[in-house]
């Protein structure tokens, strides 16, 4: 409702001041055309013919001058409008995206604690058989790990934002990387997922350990949050002319790839059901997007074959 008074204010102000413009630009012309026609009037008077004309001469070219001057001057002006409406758009739209992400992360912090608390208390209070407990205990692991997840995007979207974060690039075999990184998620988070490595062996990269764990298990976590159960998860590295491809599908509901700019926003989610259903606070695409571009990368997605998404990154192998 601010919003839209916000920019009824300015959509009014605008409109006002082109008016303005407008009717001053008019009422010059009048008066210019009025002051030269009585001089004009007076040197015919005079029998000054030639000089009646000149001041006709000049009263036409004044009129361009102010037509031309004029419309410049309305360009620009629109062209103010115009970037001024954006950046208006683009801060209400950040506002908002960043009330929902404080809802989000709230809501996020909150729930796997309290999972993690209840299953603490369920293992102390009641006598559970071995593999019982086992069980519980890999649930609040679970939690654990997801919340672990989550504070980690917080400090890196905090690190990168305030421009402190920096890539420590070192040659490292990416197949091995991938493997160590994902193999604890896939018995965790992706537990109720069939995950497939199909990794080309011996390709190293120079790329940051860390950011590079973080691009993949953001990828894998996504993966496995929007995919169903029981569906393939793929992940495969793969080399073509000094370029390693690292490629993450899923059986879920697909992405349009014309989404992705958007999707790669800070603090964004996409308005779907499936979306809405899951929890999530809108960083994991941005960070994946910033850590790629630092390695000079690529990221792309596409709808695989099975209708969902294969997000693609690709890295030079050049040091
Ligand atoms: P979050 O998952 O916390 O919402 P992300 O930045 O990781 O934030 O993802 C942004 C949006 O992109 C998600 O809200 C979801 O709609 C969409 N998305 C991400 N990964 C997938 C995927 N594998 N399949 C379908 N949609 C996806």
């Amino acid at each position: 409702m601010k919003d839209k008074r916000v920019f009824i204010i300015f959509y009014l102000l605008a409109v006002y001041v082109t008016l303005q413009f407008a009717w001053w630009a008019y009422l010059l012309v009048d008066l210019n055309e009025e002051v030269h026609r009585e001089e004009a009037r007076i040197a015919r008077e005079k029998g000054e013919t030639t000089k009646a004309d000149r001041v006709l001469k000049e009263a036409d070219r004044r009129f361009w001058m102010v037509m031309g001057e004029g419309s410049v001057f309305l360009i620009l002006l629109g062209f103010g409008f115009y970037k001024v409406h954006n950046a208006f758009r683009k801060e209400l739209a950040l506002a908002r995206q960043e009330k929902n992400f404080l809802m989000a992360i709230t809501h996020e912090l909150k729930t796997p604690l309290s999972s993690v608390k209840l299953y603490l208390e369920t293992l102390q209070k009641r006598e559970l058989a071995p593999n019982e407990q086992k069980k519980v205990a890999g649930h609040a692991i679970r939690e654990t790990d997801r919340l672990n997840g989550l504070i980690e995007n917080v400090l890196l979207t905090t690190r990168i934002e305030s421009g402190h974060f920096r890539l420590e690039k070192h040659p490292q075999d990416l197949g091995r990387l991938i493997r160590e990184t994902l193999e604890r998620p896939a018995e965790t988070i992706g537990r109720q997922h069939h995950t497939e490595f199909d990794l080309a062996e011996g390709i190293e990269a120079p790329v940051d350990p860390g950011a590079f764990a973080s691009i993949l298990t953001n990828l894998y976590e996504n993966a496995t949050k929007y995919a169903p159960e029981q569906s393939r998860i793929r992940v495969a590295l793969r080399t073509e002319n000094s370029r390693a491809t690292i490629l993450i599908s899923d059986e879920g509901p697909g992405m349009d790839p014309a989404e992705l700019e958007r999707i790669t926003e800070r603090f964004y989610r996409a308005d779907r059901e499936e979306t809405r259903q899951k929890r999530g606070t809108g960083l994991g695409l941005y960070i994946v997007k910033e850590l790629v571009d630092r390695h000079k990368g690529e990221f792309w997605v596409e709808r695989n074959e099975a209708g969902g998404s294969t997000f693609y990154v690709s890295l030079s192998t050049e040091y």
